[in-house]
């Protein structure tokens, strides 16, 4: 173990090409569902929204996938990130673990999301696409895609949750300033839009149906496709850029990772940090345990029924077999917004179901009080999302000033919380709550999950 605080690496040392895990797993993934046929989709099926390319990494069993050099230029803006040891956290934890995190807050929009929203503006460049689509909880893959769109010279229009467009106006700018379009979602723009309005007009929104309004605007615009910020392979797929790194810079340390963290909203950072990791696991030359944390007042995971649902509120994605609280569930506004969300990436969901993958849920102001303590102590204030990784990290060094275990403790420090001083406000002032979680609305909304029976075929 070297006692290195900080794991620079040099440009040299960026990926050259992607991880994909689908090769590797024990079992093929389930295929996306045609809901009009039960069938599974076909590739021209998606042609309406997402450039070929994505098509083909969505299905691919390549083991690696080269990232093009356009892409590899804009990540050297940022990247490789660092990764850091949080000495003083350990201190003031007075744990015998060793803590380290990635640090993807480090980029130009704050998190992870460019790493995707580079790659994806590329693509639909490169095939003559002229506008993308998309919805945005926090703001966070907003502007991430606002930030891609401008380098690549593609339009940008993003469906904002309202609660969040509402709670986060400078996330707003930063989109406006990086030239999109933003608009409160549900709004009166899309068919979906209208109708979600006109049942509940005082709707928080949510990301289910701003994906709804966001892949509609595409499907009727033939110069406009859709982005989407997580959940998908190839979004996970672009991320593992994160893992890869890490695994190197632990290397150079002379370290092995005993516990793997990241929090999960729809699983992108969650994947793309621990993918290259699991890959080792399942052959066997790493020991490690893997934990995936989401809130407990949208607990997908951890509550969620795993089986096919939509990806979205008005049912107009393929069927995706998942966890999921139901596509008409609309999560509590809680501060990480970017965690609001009724599914889960597939790849992550099937990695729990094998048991690869353990969850957890935390309610809030747990996060919260976490977040606080690890900018008190290492300076960086998490992104409330972040900070469920943390609260988790949190408590495995705590277990081991228990037990005494030195163990190595890893998370992914999925983004900065520069945006979210409101929410660290309310948190100061005690003004914070918790949310119980609402069962009852689960139950409703699991009520309206289509029964599709996973490989059987039509309902
Ligand atoms: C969007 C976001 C998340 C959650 O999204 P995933 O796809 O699950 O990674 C987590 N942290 C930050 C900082 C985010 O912006």
């Amino acid at each position: 173990m070297s006692s290195e605080t900080r794991v620079i690496l040099s440009e040299r040392d960026l990926p050259e090409a992607w991880f994909n895990i689908i090769p590797r797993l024990p079992s093929p993934p389930a295929p996306p569902l045609d809901p009009r046929t039960g069938e599974p989709v076909r590739p021209e099926d998606l042609e309406r929204i997402f450039p070929r390319a994505l098509i083909e990494q969505e299905m691919s069993t390549e083991p690696w996938i080269e990232i093009p050099e356009e892409v590899r230029k804009v990540y050297r803006l940022w990247r490789p990130t660092p990764l850091r040891r949080a000495r003083n956290l350990e201190k003031a934890l007075k744990t015998p673990a060793r803590i380290y995190y990635k640090d993807e807050s480090v980029s130009p929009p704050g998190s992870h999301k460019p790493n995707t929203a580079v790659a994806q503006a590329y693509y639909n460049r490169r095939e003559g696409i002229r506008r993308l689509a998309t919805e945005t909880g926090a703001g966070q893959w907003g502007s991430a895609l606002a930030f891609a769109c401008r380098l690549f010279g593609l339009e940008c229009t993003v469906y904002m949750v309202r609660v969040s467009y509402e709670q986060k106006p400078y996330r707003r700018t930063l989109m406006h300033l990086w030239g999109a379009e933003v608009h409160p979602s549900p709004t009166e723009r899309t068919e979906a839009g209208r109708r979600i309005l006109s049942e509940n007009p005082n709707t928080p929104g949510s990301l289910g149906i701003a994906i709804s309004e966001a892949v509609e605007d595409a499907a009727t615009h033939r110069d406009t496709n859709y982005a989407l910020g997580s959940v998908l392979n190839h979004v996970l797929l672009h991320q593992t850029v994160i893992g890869l790194e890490t695994r190197k810079q632990l290397e150079i340390l002379g370290e092995k990772p005993d516990v793997l963290i990241a929090c999960v909203g729809g699983g992108s950072n969650f994947g793309g940090f621990t993918f290259p990791f699991i890959g080792e696991i399942l052959e066997g030359r790493l020991s490690a345990e893997v934990l995936a944390v989401e809130p407990a007042s949208c607990p997908t995971l951890t509550k969620g029924v795993y089986t096919y649902d939509y990806g979205d509120t008005a049912g107009l994605t393929p069927l995706l077999l998942m966890h999921t609280l139901g596509h008409t569930f609309e999560p509590p506004g809680i501060h990480a917004g970017g965690l609001r969300y009724h599914g889960d990436a597939p790849l992550v969901c099937q990695l729990v179901k094998e048991g690869l993958v353990r969850a957890r849920a935390y309610p809030q102001t747990a996060c919260f009080e976490a977040a606080v303590l690890f900018a008190r102590t290492e300076g960086i204030v998490p992104a409330p999302e972040t900070g469920h990784a943390i609260r988790a990290a949190i408590d495995e060094a705590l277990r081991c000033r228990e037990t005494g275990e030195e163990k190595v403790i890893v998370f992914n420090f999925s983004g900065h919380g520069h945006f979210d001083l409101a929410a660290y406000q309310a948190y100061l002032e005690g003004r914070l709550e918790d949310y119980e979680y609402p069962e009852e609305k689960i139950r409703e909304a699991l009520e309206r999950v289509p029964r599709f029976e996973p490989g059987r075929g039509k309902p």
